[in-house]
C-alpha cells in the first residue's frame, strides 16, 4: 500500500499514551502507529504521593503498557539508543526503526547519582521503589527534622514537593507523633510554583503554614552529608535532618541530549502551538519539550501538558495525513491538583500561554477535588465503561466548577 503511513511515538508515558491512543482512533488501519519504550510496565506518578504515605499499593500504581493502548497499536519493548531525523530513522534494540512522522514523549530522566550524598541518605519518591521504601521508613520513624527538599531545577511537577511535605504531616499526625517532628521544605526556587504567579505561591505557603510546615525558598542544595545528616546548601548554610524526603536533580534522556533535536541544555525546543520540532514531520511534547513562555520562564514539566501536546500533535498529523491544513493548535491550558491531608486537595487551572503573565486561579481547596483527582486516577487507569463514565463525570464537573478544557 504506496499510502500507508508509519508513525513512530517515542515513550510510552503519559504524552505517548494519549498520542498513540488518539492516532490509533483517528486513522484508518492503513497506516501504523508505532510505541516505543523500554518498560513494560506504565506507571500512574501522581499517585506516587498517595504511595509514599501507604494510601497505594505499587500494584495499583502500575499497568502493562500494552493495556492502556488501543488494539492495533504495535509496542515495541527496547531502549532508543539512537535518534536520526535526517533520515527517519531511529535505532531502539536491536533494531532500526523508520517513519514517515515521529512523536518524541522520552520525558525527563531523574539523576539521583548527580546530587552527592543523595542516593545514601534521601527517600526519592520519584520513583516506584522510592515512595513504597518512603512509606516503609515513615512507620518506623519515631520523631526529629523531617526535610522535604528539592535537590535541582528544573523538576517535574511542580506542586509533588508540598504535596509530599503536607502529606508526611498527615501521616505523622495519623500516627500521632505529630508533635515529635519539624517539617522544613527547602527549594532553590523563589515561591512554590512559580510560573503558575505570586498569588499561587502565596496559598501554597499558607497551606503549608496552616500544618505548621516550614518554608525556605531561594536555597540550591549544594550536597548532602549522609554520615552528618545534613543539608548543605551553596551558601554555605546547613540544616540537620533525621528523615529525608527529596526530589533528585532531573535531566535530558542521553538519547535525545545526543541527538540533533536537542537545544544546549539537552531539552528539545518546539513552536508553543503546533509541537513542532526544526524538523516538520518530528514532534516533541511534554516533559522532554522546551516551551518558553511569554514572560521567559519555562512550562512547567507535568502531565497535563503532555496530555493536552499530544492531543493536538495527534490531531495535526492526522490532518497532514489527509492532506489538509492542520489545525490542533496547543492553547497552554493545564490544571493541578495539590493534595494537602485529610482527604483533601487543591486543585488550580488557568493558561499558561496568556500574555504577559499566565492566568492561573489559586488553589480552591476541599473534599471533592481530592475525589476529583481518585476519578482521574480511575480514568487513567481504567478501561472501556469504566473509563467512558469516567471521562463523563470530570467533563460535567470540569462544566459545573468553570475548569477550562476537558479530557
Ligand atoms: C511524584 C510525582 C507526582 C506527579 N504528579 C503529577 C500530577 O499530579 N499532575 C501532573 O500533571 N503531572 C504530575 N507528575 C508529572 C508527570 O508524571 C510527568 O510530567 C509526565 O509523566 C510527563 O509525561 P511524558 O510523556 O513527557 O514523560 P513520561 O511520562 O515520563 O514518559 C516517558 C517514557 O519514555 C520512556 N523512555 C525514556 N527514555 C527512553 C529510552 N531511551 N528508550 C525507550 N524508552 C524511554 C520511559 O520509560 C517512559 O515510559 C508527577 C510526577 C511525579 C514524579
Amino acid at each position: 500500500m504506496t499510502n500507508s503511513k508509519t508513525i513512530l511515538v517515542l515513550g510510552g508515558g503519559v504524552g505517548g499514551v494519549v498520542t498513540a491512543n488518539a492516532l490509533r482512533d483517528r486513522l484508518s488501519s492503513d497506516h501504523r502507529v508505532v510505541v516505543v519504550d523500554k518498560r513494560s510496565e506504565h506507571i500512574f506518578t501522581p499517585s506516587l504521593v498517595w504511595l509514599m504515605v501507604g494510601w497505594r499499593e505499587s500494584e495499583q500504581l502500575t499497568k502493562d503498557l500494552r493495556r492502556l493502548l488501543r488494539p492495533g497499536i504495535d509496542v515495541v519493548k527496547a531502549e532508543v539508543y539512537a535518534i536520526d531525523p535526517d533520515r527517519n530513522k531511529v535505532l531502539a534494540g536491536g533494531e532500526e526503526l523508520n517513519y514517515d512522522y515521529m512523536v518524541l514523549a522520552l520525558g525527563a530522566d531523574l539523576a539521583p547519582e548527580a546530587m552527592p550524598g543523595y542516593v545514601e541518605a534521601a527517600h526519592n519518591f520519584y520513583d516506584l521503589e522510592g515512595a513504597a521504601g518512603l512509606w516503609l521508613a515513615l512507620q518506623n520513624f519515631t520523631g526529629g527534622s523531617v526535610a522535604v527538599v528539592v535537590s535541582a531545577m528544573p523538576y517535574k511537577c511542580p506542586a509533588a514537593p508540598y504535596e509530599a511535605a503536607m502529606l508526611i504531616e498527615d501521616a505523622l499526625r495519623r500516627r500521632d507523633i505529630r508533635d515529635r517532628c519539624q517539617i522544613q521544605v527547602f527549594t532553590p526556587e523563589p515561591q512554590p510554583m512559580l510560573v503558575a504567579g505570586m498569588d499561587m505561591g502565596v496559598a501554597v505557603v499558607g497551606m503549608m503554614a496552616a500544618k505548621g510546615i516550614g518554608y525556605h525558598p531561594n536555597l540550591p542544595l549544594d550536597h548532602i552529608d549522609p554520615v552528618g545528616k545534613k543539608l548543605v546548601f551553596s551558601n554555605g548554610r546547613k540544616e540537620h535532618f533525621d528523615f529525608l524526603a527529596a526530589v533528585p536533580p532531573h535531566r535530558p534522556p542521553p538519547v535525545v541530549k545526543e541527538s540533533p533535536l536537542a537545544n544546549e541544555a539537552g531539552w528539545v525546543p518546539v513552536d508553543k502551538h503546533t509541537l513542532q520540532t526544526r524538523f516538520e514531520n518530528v514532534y516533541a511534547i511534554g516533559d522532554v519539550a522546551a516551551i518558553t513562555l511569554s514572560n521567559g520562564l519555562p512550562l512547567p514539566k507535568a502531565g497535563t501538558f503532555a496530555n493536552a501536546e499530544g492531543e493536538t500533535v495527534a490531531a495535526r498529523i492526522v490532518d497532514e495525513i489527509a492532506g489538509v491544513e492542520p489545525r490542533g493548535e496547543y492553547d497552554g491550558v493545564g490544571y493541578c491538583w495539590i493534595e494537602s491531608g485529610s482527604g483533601s486537595a487543591g486543585f488550580a487551572s488557568g493558561h499558561f500561554y496568556a500574555e504577559p503573565d499566565p492566568d492561573v486561579s489559586p488553589p480552591r481547596s476541599g473534599r471533592w477535588w481530592h475525589w476529583g483527582k481518585v476519578m482521574f486516577e480511575t480514568y487513567w487507569m481504567g478501561e472501556g465503561f469504566r473509563r467512558s463514565v469516567a471521562r463523563s463525570a470530570l467533563n460535567l464537573g470540569s462544566k459545573i466548577f468553570n475548569i477550562p478544557g476537558s479530557l
